[in-house]
Order: C-alpha cells, then structure tokens, then sequence
C-alpha cells in the first residue's frame, strides 16, 4: 500500500529500526527492491532521483513507482531523491509521489532555507513528506569522485534550519560518501545523536551503501531512520550480468535483465534484513 514518508518514518521510529530508500531507475530495480521488501514483510521507500532523468523519465517510471506501491502488500512510500529542482518537485506531487527531498546543500545557508520553505509549502495538500539536506558530502550523487572535500553539519545550525524550515525529515553530513567507496567511511555517530536529540526529527543516511552491518546498527541507533542504498544493489545487478555474458550463451535481453533483478533482490534482502534490527 502506498503511504507518505512521515507515515513510514513514523513506523521506523516505533520499531527504533531505519526504512531502506533503494533507487529504481527501471522495472527490474523496482521487482528486485518489492519481491524482497514482500519477502520480508518490511516497509519499504522507492525513490527516483532527479540526476536519473535521462535514463528513466520521471513521467514514464514515476507512474509504475506509484501504481506498483498501491499494489503491494507491504507500506511503501514513493520518494524524489536529491531534487534541485522545484518545477521538477511539482511534477513528481502531481504523478502521486508521497515523499520529496529538496537537495539546497550546494547553495549558501540562507537560500537553502529559503528553497526548503517553498518546497514546504508545495507539499501542502498533498500525503507527503519533505526531506531536506544541510552540509555537504564527500562527493555530490552520481558523480563517483571527490569534490571538494566534506563539510559536516554542524547541529546548532541542523536545529536552526529545522525549526526554520518545518521539514519531517534532515539529511545530515557525518562522514558518508555517494557512490563505491574506495576507503572504509569514518563516520562520526556522536554528531548523529547530537542532531537527532537537538532536531527531533528522524535523520537520513545518504551514501548508504557499503557501510558496515556493525556501523548501520550503531547509525540506527543513533537516530537514522531512513538509508538511502543503491550503488552496492547495482553492481550487484551489473556483475550477474557479466558473470552470465563470460559463463554461459546468452542470446536474449530479458534472460540478462531478469538476472540482474534476481541479484538485485538478493542483495537488497541482505541490506533490509540488517535496516529492520530484527537479528
Ligand atoms: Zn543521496
């Protein structure tokens, strides 16, 4: 069933467990990241992002998001991810979508907070939630490489921002990375309860991928509700998808595609599995 991000979150934060926020640029993501979340009976969130358009057309995925979330039989909420964009924002309300994240890191303080309060005021009238972002990661999404090096969030201006913006949930920055990593993260969980106990709001961990079961626990503990993991999914799919091409005589497309979906859901399953704090 489809429900809004502050409904899933809600769930979350009786559990004291985080809500995996898995990307799905295509139908095979979106079956990978539904079969196992079914599977398992957990709640789970869709998100498109913004940097994704070219691949996959918001008005052509965002509809198969929604429909598909209203026919599960798990809570899903269908979530923008990194939008930078408010007309974008809008089109995503208008297809159904029931969580945005409106992306204002790379801006200076006072505009973000600004861009923040009209994209509040967007979701007004609609079942959903807002996620906003303040501080800035190692490396900005999809790019894969460093940019100009991590600022921190630091929490007298997460409550600041919070209370000036009206937000359901904060994206902070704590030493998480988009993408592969290519060094074990060191990430800093005594600024994650500092946040979570000033803000009250149930925070996000972006760069989730390749973290540690040992520090996505301690994260979960900590305060973080929502983990947005994807690049490690994907290279799951890519890499069924080459051991297929070298091991065996592959002449359809879809045999491929439904390999890759079959390593996605796996891979998915593990990383929900550690999210719900049932073992
Ligand atoms: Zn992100």
């Amino acid at each position: 069933m489809l429900v809004n991000l502050k409904e899933i979150l809600a769930m979350a934060e009786k559990r004291k467990s985080a809500i995996g926020a898995f990307n799905t640029p295509n139908l095979e993501c979106i079956n990978a990241v539904l079969d196992a979340a079914e599977k398992l009976g957990e709640p789970v969130i869709l998100s498109h992002a913004q940097l994704h358009e070219e691949i996959s057309p918001l008005k052509v995925i965002g509809p198969v998001m929604v429909l598909l979330a209203e026919r599960s039989s798990v809570p899903v909420c269908v979530h923008l991810d990194h939008c930078e964009t408010l007309s974008y924002m809008e089109r995503a309300l208008e297809i159904g979508f029931t969580g945005v994240m409106y992306d204002g890191s790379t801006l200076p303080y006072e505009e973000n907070v600004e861009n923040t309060r009209k994209a509040a005021e967007m979701i007004r009238g609609y079942s959903c939630g807002l996620e906003a972002e303040i501080g800035a990661m190692a490396s900005r999404e999809g790019t894969g490489g460093p940019a100009a090096g991590p600022v921190y969030t630091d929490p007298d201006q997460a409550e600041r921002f919070c209370s000036e913006t009206g937000i359901d949930a904060l994206a902070p920055s704590f030493g998480t990375a988009h993408g592969i990593y290519k060094a074990k993260p060191v990430l800093d969980f005594e600024r994650v309860r500092e946040i979570s106990k000033r803000t009250g709001l149930p925070l996000v961990m972006h760069g989730g991928s390749g973290v540690s079961p040992e520090d996505y626990r301690e994260g979960i503990r900590s305060g973080l509700r929502k983990i947005n993991y994807y690049s490690y999914m994907a290279r799951a799919g890519a890499g069924a998808v080459r051991d297929m091409l070298e091991k065996e005589d592959v002449t359809f497309f879809h045999d491929l595609a439904f390999r890759a979906q079959k390593a996605m859901e796996a891979d998915a399953e593990r990383a929900m599995r550690i999210f719900s704090m049932k073992e």
